[in-house]
């Protein structure tokens, strides 16, 4: 089964809340397989993903994916998320190690009674409770992996140690996602990788993006951003077009769905859901 899902992060503000619970009503009637509520980095905005995923539950029809990152907290701590989240009838966790705060480049801080790897909380959520997992790949290999093969063999680990399937950290070239999926499947492991989808719609996202994901921007788009920097009609128009590409190759070429991010607006990635749902009945 294909599945397509939508990923948001909790607002920080009042206004901000009110875009992104705007942002869930639209995506509700495509009813997607699962959304999902990012994981801050630190402080209260922790407790609004518990905030968000609890609301989902009560208040939509929609299946609420909750990120957890082993970042900053204790195991204690973080056997007490995971019990508010089973509280809040959440099913459903994308287990992530997360980076260091301020600094994502910085030194892996460990907690003295925290973990060091995602791996680790995986399985700390499997022994909790029946809860469905994923985990994060890395189309361009984790940033702090020396090279691909301890990359992939760490990737498979974490996949054995209980997880349903991946989520890819965001890419703009297609042949990046199929060489990570064919290294995975070489390894022996058949955990679905689900790519991400980015839609790139204003050239002053590109910076961000880099710093966020270390994926490479592909120059041509870039270029064309750029021509449209003062015109974001155009520039939504160029990036859903992009996107829509690789979506449609991706399903070509056997991805088991399609993650949308939103940054808490849903159209672009809307628009380039209801292009993917015209061309192949494979959504519907
Ligand atoms: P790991 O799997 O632990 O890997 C980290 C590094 O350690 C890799 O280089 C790996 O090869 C290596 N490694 C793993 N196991 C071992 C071992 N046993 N021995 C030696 N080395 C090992 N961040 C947030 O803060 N909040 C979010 O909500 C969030 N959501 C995300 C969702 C997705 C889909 C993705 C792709 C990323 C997300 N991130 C989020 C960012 C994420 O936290 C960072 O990209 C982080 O670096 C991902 O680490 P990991 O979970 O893959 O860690």
């Amino acid at each position: 089964m294909t599945t397509f899902s939508f990923e948001f992060f909790p607002a920080k503000t009042a206004k901000g809340e009110r875009t992104l619970w705007r942002a869930i009503r639209r995506v509700e009637p495509f009813a997607p397989d699962f959304v999902s509520v990012t994981y801050g980095a630190g402080g209260s905005s922790r407790d609004r993903t518990i905030e968000v995923t609890q609301r989902l539950v009560a208040e939509t029809t929609l299946r609420p994916v909750a990120h957890l990152t082993a970042v900053g907290h204790s195991v204690a701590e973080l056997r007490r998320i995971i019990g508010r989240y089973a509280d809040a009838g959440v099913r459903d966790v994308l287990v992530v190690r997360g980076d260091p705060p301020g600094d994502p480049q910085g030194p892996w801080p460990a907690h003295p009674d925290g973990f060091t790897y995602a791996y680790e909380l995986v399985e700390l959520v499997r022994e909790l409770g029946d809860f469905r997992i994923g985990v994060a790949a890395f189309p361009e290999r984790h940033p702090r992996s020396p090279d691909w093969e301890s990359d992939i063999r760490h990737f498979v680990a974490k996949c054995r140690a209980g997880a349903d399937y991946a989520i890819t950290q965001m890419f703009f070239d297609v042949e990046d996602y199929l060489r990570l999926r064919d290294r995975v499947a070489a390894a022996g492991c058949t955990t679905p990788i689900i790519p991400e989808i980015m839609p790139a719609t204003d050239v002053r996202q590109i910076t961000r993006f880099a710093e966020l994901s270390h994926a490479a921007f592909p120059e041509d788009l870039a270029h064309h951003l750029e021509a449209a920097r003062d015109n974001p009609a155009e520039g939504h128009r160029i990036g859903v077009e992009y996107a829509t590409a690789m979506a449609e190759r991706l399903l070509a070429e056997g991805a088991p769905g399609l993650h949308y991010i939103t940054l808490n607006k849903s159209t672009a990635a809307l628009d380039i859901h209801r292009n993917v749902l015209n061309s192949h009945q494979v959504l519907s």
